[in-house]
């Protein structure tokens, strides 16, 4: 067995007090998903490592949420300097981690651009409000003041997007952050930290610890942090929600999904069936805003798989590297089989399988979890794959009787994450902004993605809290208000 610095990227490292440490806990190898070869090693963080991140963030938030916000925004705009000069390197890092193309790496790198762009708008964003004659003789005042130390754990599936979300916000507001983010995907986080080391950045106040369940357990039990954001799969976000309540801190945890596309007659029926196949295939459908149920206008459902079939053709699928790869390999081979036992469920259900991906083969990456394309027609919502969150390149279509139907159709999921609709009708578009039950609704685009300056979150199981991320509501989330009252009689 190779030692771990023989990998290619060696051992992953921490980044706690301004410095590199090696994590105490040994953990698990990070593969390269289109070759199922190991490329670096990433250890766990023990309870000494993860205090010892506590303690330098604490230390910091002293003298760093005094300082005047101009200077607490400065780090992030050499930050986002550092990160446009950078955004090959890391997409080619995360395309080696997460298996995705270079292109959705290259995408994704840009919404968390947008993210510190915003942040280093906490000077208006911070704000609060100032009433003067609030009542007789009083003027009142509301102050966002930031908390202390937070942390956030994060799931494999954005690894250069997701600790966006959160981290300039936190640290914008006056905060210090710990960042632990997926054992799966730990490369990327760690070229973030490496550029967030050049930068202006006190010691303590940005921290990346890594780690697994147990890392997870230790931070929401610490009495040092005082909230809690998660992005990640369900169970696993209630499970976190919960205990972070319990030992009374503030959380947001962002859950799965399992989103609709609605496609009636009256839509221009290429354009939704290219943006439908591709919000259902991008980033091999590894995505919380992947829309792999389609629910059809009858009256249109033949011409709409038809031409679904087309697009679903032009697909190729292989290494993100590649230029040419339109679908990258899967993150793991254990959830490659899951997505694969997920096709296998909704062929024994009875949903017609049009379009088989199965026995892809990838000529010079045959060890890659690679899954092509598997599209079902006539699904219907008491299905397992109409239900579950499947996480792979793998969509289902279904007739209904028109606009009324195909709602009470993605009401009836447990999920409430994103929903989009095809249509050429203002009406239909009314009728599904006021009765569409999901967090991020699309008219005419393919996935429903709010830009950095609009909160991002969903609904029902796929979140728990109420303060979102991004934006105002995690501004929020980040501070607590003070309400002033002052009165200066007149002599
Ligand atoms: P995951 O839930 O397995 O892991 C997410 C994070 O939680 C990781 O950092 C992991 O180390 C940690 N973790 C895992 N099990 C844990 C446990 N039992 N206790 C404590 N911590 C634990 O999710 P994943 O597979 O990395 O990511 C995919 C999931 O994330 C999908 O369900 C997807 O829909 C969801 N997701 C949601 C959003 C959103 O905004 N709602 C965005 C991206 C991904």
């Amino acid at each position: 067995m190779s030692s771990h610095t023989d990998l290619q990227h060696g051992t992953v490292n921490n980044y706690i007090n301004g410095g590199w440490t090696t994590p105490k806990t040994d953990g698990q190898n990070v593969n390269n998903p289109a070759t199922n070869t190991p490329i670096a090693h990433v250890n766990y963080s023990s309870e000494t490592d993860v205090n010892q991140a506590v303690t330098a963030a604490q230390a910091a938030f002293e003298e760093w949420h005094q300082r005047p916000v101009e200077e607490r925004i400065q780090p992030l705009f050499e930050f986002k300097q550092l990160l446009e000069e950078h955004q090959d390197d890391l997409a080619e890092i995360l395309v080696e981690e997460h298996g995705k193309t270079f292109g959705e790496a290259k995408g994704e790198l840009r919404r968390g651009i947008e993210n510190v762009e915003t942040a280093c708008g906490i000077p208006t964003l911070m704000q609060a409000g100032h009433v003067e004659n609030a009542a007789p003789g009083i003027d009142e005042t509301a102050v966002r003041k930031p908390l202390g130390v937070f942390a956030a754990v994060t799931p494999f599936n954005f690894p250069g997007m997701i600790p966006l979300w959160f981290l300039p916000y936190a640290v914008a507001t006056g905060n210090a952050f710990i960042l632990k983010p997926s054992e799966q995907t730990p490369l990327t986080a760690e070229y973030l930290f490496d550029l967030l080391d050049q930068t202006s950045f006190p010691d303590g106040v940005v921290q990346l610890v890594h780690g697994s369940v147990d890392t997870v357990n230790t931070i929401l039990e610490h009495d040092g942090i005082e909230g809690v954001s998660f992005v990640g799969s369900t169970p696993v976000a209630k499970t976190i929600y919960e205990k972070a309540a319990a030992n009374g801190k503030r959380v947001q945890a962002q859950g799965g999904a399992k989103n609709h596309v609605i496609v009636t007659e009256s839509a221009n029926l290429e354009f939704a069936a290219e943006k439908t196949v591709g919000s259902a295939l991008a980033c091999s459908g590894e995505r919380c805003l992947a829309n792999d149920v389609v629910v059809v206008e009858e009256s249109v459902y033949e011409e709409f798989v038809d031409l679904i079939e087309a697009e679903v053709e032009r697909q190729v699928v292989g290494n993100g590297l590649d230029d040419d790869t339109t679908i990258g390999a899967l993150i793991s081979p254990e959830h490659e089989q899951r997505v694969r036992n997920h096709v296998e469920t909704g062929v024994q259900e009875g949903a017609d399988l049009i379009y088989d991906g199965r026995d892809i083969e990838v000529e010079g990456y045959e060890d890659g979890n690679f899954l092509g394309p598997c599209v079902f027609r006539d699904i219907t919502d008491d299905m397992v794959i109409a239900r579950e969150e499947i996480f792979g390149p793998v969509f289902g279509l279904m007739p209904a009787s028109g606009i009324n139907e195909a709602i009470d159709v993605m009401n009836r999921s447990e999920f409430g994450n994103a929903a989009s609709l095809f249509t050429g009708s203002g009406a239909e578009a009314k009728q599904f902004r006021h009765n569409a039950e999901a967090g991020n609704l699309a008219v005419n685009a393919g996935t429903a993605a709010p830009m950095a300056f609009f909160h991002f979150g969903g609904q029902k199981d796929s979140f728990f809290g109420d303060l979102h991320a991004q934006a105002e509501d995690v501004v929020r989330f980040y501070t607590d208000e003070t309400v002033y009252i002052e009165r200066w009689p007149d002599e």
